[in-house]
């Protein structure tokens, strides 16, 4: 029997081992956390019954076939449809950019082909290959909309000069001129039943799996396995031996109430006052359920520290250089392969996480065979 250690027990890790212990390998998963889930973890807030997205929320979306197949053999998952509110001094609007956002915002009555005639009248033209997250913002939606929705909050969220970001980041959002306010565009929408973490200990429940929990990644027990998957940072792989990889961390202030508190899921503070970026409650991530009390989470965005947990990949010119030097050393690793958001240091979606882990599982199986 092959032996396999993976490090880490989020989506990536529990996904590879999953899939190499039903080749017949036996796997040792660890994590240093008390629990499976990685920043995906759900637990149920002890004071109300809540189920809280420990890590900030999470709603699974993704077109893959292959990727929703895979996460519903692992448990329930309720239809959810992620709908996003941005307050400003002028009023609540309607995210992503949609036909309501719009007519709201210009007090229009527009239809779609004469908003779609607008916009295109008022975005910059400037920019025919948007090099950064600026000159795609001006490019698709023009200055007024930019200002009010994007250039604070991103600002906020990544403490740099949106100039400074890569335009890949806006088009995770679409614009819209009907009026779909649904966040995604994904074929399939949902949060599981009972909780992420439920979701990960199924996928990890197999004879040929150990989960340690608790436990820190030495590596020279690398010489004990045939295989050894690294789903932790890259950079603290190598003893961040050329500089640290710039993250953005995120952390929340913690509120209870009675009822409803703010009357939906997500709102985002787009201004640059008030400094949060956005406040979630977290009962209606699961709608399904009924509580008479109420959690909300404000959050707020800072560099991150020694300590702190990475969530935001900034990958900004001067990162890209370091990183391109971790993935050299990466690729002379014999038997250790990088899998995940932070091996890799992207910004990624859980469905892409799975699929990408599914796809990797796939070639590891041809190399133990
Ligand atoms: N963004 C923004 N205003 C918003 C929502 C998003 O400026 O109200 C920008 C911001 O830079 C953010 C990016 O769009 O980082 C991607 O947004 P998404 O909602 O995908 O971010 P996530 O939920 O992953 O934090």
């Amino acid at each position: 029997m092959k032996k396999v250690l993976v490090v880490g027990a989020g989506f990536s890790g529990a996904v590879v081992a999953r899939e190499l212990a039903e080749f017949g390998c036996k796997v040792r998963v660890i994590d240093e956390r008390e629990h499976v889930g990685g920043n995906c973890h759900t637990q149920r807030d002890t004071d109300t019954d809540i189920m809280v997205h420990t890590y900030g929320p999470h709603i699974f979306n993704t077109s893959i076939a292959r990727v929703w197949e895979y996460v519903n053999k692992y448990g329930e998952w309720m239809p959810y449809v992620n709908r996003v509110k941005a307050a400003i001094s002028s009023g609540v609007y309607s995210l992503p950019i949609n036909l309501h956002t719009i007519n709201q915002f210009f007090k229009t009555n527009l239809n779609p082909t004469e908003a779609q005639k607008y916009i295109a009248s008022i975005a910059s033209k400037k920019y025919p290959s948007p090099a950064n997250f600026e000159e795609q913002a001006l490019s698709m939606i023009g200055e007024e909309l930019y200002e009010a929705f994007f250039k604070e909050y991103t600002k906020k969220q990544w403490g740099c000069l949106p100039t400074a970001l890569s335009a890949s980041i806006l088009k995770r959002l679409p614009v819209r001129f009907d009026y779909n306010d649904n966040y995604y565009n994904s074929i399939w929408q949902a949060i599981p039943k009972e909780g992420y973490t439920k979701i990960v200990e199924n996928i990890l429940h197999h004879e040929n799996v150990a989960v340690q929990l608790n436990s820190a990644y030495e590596q020279d027990t690398n010489s004990q396995y045939d295989l050894v998957i690294y789903t932790g940072p890259i950079d603290r792989y190598f003893d961040h031996c050329f500089g640290k990889l710039g993250y953005r961390t995120v952390y929340w202030e913690k509120h209870y109430g009675r009822g409803d508190i703010q009357g939906t899921a997500v709102i985002n503070y787009t201004s640059s006052a008030p400094l949060f970026t956005r406040v979630h409650e977290h009962k209606h991530f699961a709608p399904w359920e009924t509580h008479d009390s109420s959690v909300v989470f404000t959050e707020f965005s800072k560099e991150t520290s020694s300590g702190d947990i990475p969530y935001y990949p900034k990958r900004l010119p001067h990162d890209m250089e370091i990183l391109a030097k971790y993935q050299q050393e990466a690729a002379k690793q014999d038997k250790v392969r990088f899998v995940g958001r932070l091996a890799t240091y992207r910004y990624l979606n859980m469905d892409a996480i799975i699929s990408e882990a599914l796809n990797f599982s796939d070639s590891a199986k041809l190399m133990l065979s």
